[in-house]
């Protein structure tokens, strides 16, 4: 018996010296300010990696330990390391499509519109479109002589780009401008017409002037050829080269087809897939949505939730409304700016609570789309319906996606159901200066992009850019955030900004808990996955302005290093 235990100790031993011999490094990070963003915001000099995963983190002196043979030591000379980026709420592949359109955000007039597509018309292939994205009259330093209702007119652009289909879209995305081209294949001709909501804009005699608004920009929308899986390939890699760049190791996408999901299947086989992915299904029988059955969904429902290190699915994606801009946005109680009119929900309510019923008993987290305070109150209630329902199920974890205009008196309801609120602080510095004029001064002061209330009521708060509507790059988000400051450079509503240390939770730690990750990342602690973001300074001390001068320096994922800067 003695001899038994007496070897049985023995072999721990010798077990023990075995496990301290394969707990070699291969890689140690060190000599940086290390935001590890644990539990108390612990701040360390050196890390150490192996197999993708974090062994150790501390002082470079019981890092060392670690160092084996083979260890690499990386010196990241007094550089800021946080844990990687997590986006929470942007559209990958449209990321990626965007890179291959014409970005229009930045030119000044219309003659300048016109040179980038006389440009792109040399470099494409006769008969194929021309895509463009982003152009904002309001925005150029001059117009053209002619207008017709405040916009261009299409001779211009007609003229340099015959044997090519043009279509612009305008930044808002609720307008359009076709060039001759593209109205010929689209047959748009004096008397064509296209139901409601919408215009063709016209001279006097009828002839239409190239720019189309909300519904009709469907008329030339659906000329313009389906995107095929390879192209959609090469959209999916330019986005997560983008993602890398901008430090981001983990993005949320929101809302994946069956179509997109097999486009990241293909990424993963083939060693792209360079970023970790999680993905909202998209609800989409938008046709019938009162038989609130959609035949993709449901398989999913059947199947469950797939979770990997690299693709995880585990959530629905529904919208309750649209957007304030467009006053798609559901409002309580009507639009400072047009009277009597409320915004509309895009989705029954009882299907949001079939919805939300389907995803606790089948796993799946729930994240609904919702602008308006009218739309945030009826989610809200929706899932508090369905939660009561299931009250076996504590842990679910649904979110509301923008949570951006909240009644006062439905803030609490965050924390009490314990729904998490997804929302993108960079949408404050380019909306805010308008939103006001929608929904007048009070509701903008009481009840508009409530981040701090949120936070401090007890509610999870996690951030993100709505990728491609804004850059996906988090350091402009991060420092909206810290200043509620506009792109004019206003601060407004001041008393919502968050800290440093909170902001930085809302794009790491809080958004991994946002897709039951907080275990696997999200912070620089053992166990958890390599995945860090090192930058160029402090993001957490420099002076406020200083902030958005901060670069991205490497990027690695898993241990690999994806991105550096050059
Ligand atoms: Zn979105």
């Amino acid at each position: 018996m003695f001899k038994y235990l007496f070897s049985l100790l023995f072999l721990t031993i010798l077990f023990s010296a075995c496990t301290l011999d394969i707990n070699h490094a291969d890689t140690i990070y060190y000599n940086a300010t290390i935001y590890t963003v644990d539990s108390v915001n612990s701040v360390a000099e050196a890390v150490a990696v192996k197999d993708g995963k974090i062994i150790a983190v501390g002082d470079f002196n019981s890092i060392k330990m670690y160092q084996g043979e083979g260890t690499i030591l990386q010196d990241l000379e007094g550089l800021t390391m946080i844990p990687g980026f997590i986006e929470s709420h942007a559209h990958l592949l449209g990321l990626g499509k965007q890179a291959r359109q014409l970005n229009l955000m930045n030119v000044k007039s219309y003659e300048e519109m016109v040179a980038a597509v006389a440009q792109a018309a040399q470099n494409t292939p006769k008969g194929e479109w021309i895509l463009g994205r982003g152009w904002h009259q309001s925005k150029w330093d001059s117009m053209p002589s002619e207008t017709v209702t405040g916009y261009q007119t299409h001779e211009a652009l007609s003229k340099i780009s015959p044997d090519h289909p043009v279509m612009l879209v305008h930044a808002s995305g609720h307008a359009l401008m076709a060039n001759a081209k593209a109205m010929e294949l689209a047959k748009v001709n004096l008397e064509l017409d296209f139901g409601e909501d919408g215009e063709i804009i016209r001279y006097p005699d009828g002839s239409p002037t190239g720019i189309f608004t909300e519904n009709a920009m469907e008329i030339i929308q659906a000329q313009v050829p389906q995107d095929d899986p390879e192209s959609l390939y090469k959209d999916l890699k330019a986005a997560i080269a983008e993602c890398l760049k901008y430090g981001i190791t983990s993005f949320q996408d929101a809302g994946s087809d069956a179509q997109a999901i097999e486009i990241y299947r293909r990424a993963i086989e083939e060693g792209e897939m360079q970023l970790r992915l999680w993905a909202m299904l998209s609800f989409s029988n938008y046709d019938q949505p009162a038989e609130g059955h959609d035949p993709f969904l449901e398989e999913w429902f059947k199947k469950g939730p797939e979770i990997g290190d690299w693709l995880t699915i585990r959530a629905v994606k529904l919208y309750a409304d649209g957007a304030l801009g467009s006053r798609g946005a559901w409002m309580i109680d009507e639009y400072s700016d047009r009277a009597g009119h409320y915004g509309n929900p895009t989705l029954p309510v009882d299907i949001i609570d079939q919805m939300a019923k389907k995803g606790l008993k089948h796993g799946f987290q729930i994240c609904t789309h919702a602008i308006g305070d009218r739309a945030n109150r009826e989610v809200l209630d929706a899932y508090g319906r369905a939660f009561a329902e299931y009250p076996e199920i504590t842990d679910h974890r649904f979110r509301i996606e923008h949570a951006q205009h909240i009644d006062p008196s439905d803030i609490s309801k965050f924390k009490e159901y314990g729904v998490i609120a997804s929302v993108q602080a960079i949408h404050f510095a380019s909306d805010r200066p308008w939103a006001i004029s929608r929904i007048g001064q009070l509701r903008i002061a009481m009840g508009a992009y409530r981040w701090r209330q949120l936070l401090e009521s007890g509610a999870k708060v996690i951030n993100g850019t709505d990728a491609p509507v804004e850059p996906v790059d988090p350091i402009p988000c991060f420092y909206t955030t810290v200043t509620r400051k506009t792109r004019a450079g206003d601060a407004l509503e001041t008393d919502q900004k968050l800290s440093r240390t909170q902001a930085l939770r809302t794009y790491t730690i809080d958004a991994a808990y946002g897709a039951f990750q907080e275990k696997e990342k999200g912070s620089i602690e053992v166990g958890k996955f390599a995945d860090f973001t090192i930058l160029s300074q402090d993001i957490m001390k420099v002076p406020e302005d200083e902030i958005l001068n901060t670069k991205v320096v490497q990027t690695i994922v898993g241990g690999e290093l994806k991105y550096e800067e050059r």
